[in-house]
């Protein structure tokens, strides 16, 4: 269940964070995931809740940016949406690596991200949300 794996690296790494930043409270994670992660947002979000209760943590909401695939394709030099593939079982649409223009095999140029963007922290002095940026990879 890729979902529970990448919300223990999200929180691994804003434990880490809020370790660092000890007289300030996490409002709000800010992550990227891209179509083609085939992650499931609603599932991350319920393993993150999951995760954070009863820590440090517990209260902050996960913010979830989703980055639509793109692709680039070497035949024919389209580049923008790829073709998409509905999958009835799940009731999701799909992001394929078929190019719409030519139908050969594209390379992705977007939607790949699975990323912390963001971390909002409340510093108790000044009383008022700052925000700061912080990237890391979470694969
Ligand atoms: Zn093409």
């Amino acid at each position: 269940m890729q979902e529970f794996s990448l919300a223990a690296e999200i929180v691994e790494s804003v434990q880490a964070f809020a370790r660092d930043h000890a007289h300030s409270k996490i409002l709000d994670v800010g992550v990227q995931i891209g179509e083609f992660t085939d992650v499931d947002v609603e599932q991350l979000r319920s393993c993150y809740d999951t995760m954070t209760r009863q820590s440090e943590l517990e209260g902050s909401q996960l913010d979830i940016e989703a980055v639509a695939a793109a692709v680039l394709c070497p035949v024919c030099s389209y580049k923008g949406k790829p073709v998409y593939w509905d999958d009835a079982r799940a009731g999701t649409r799909r992001a394929t690596l078929q190019c719409p223009n030519c139908g050969g095999a594209a390379e992705p140029v977007q939607g790949h991200e699975c990323l912390i963007t963001t971390v909002r922290v409340f510093d108790h002095e000044p009383p008022r949300p700052t925000s700061r940026q912080t990237t890391s990879r979470a694969s």
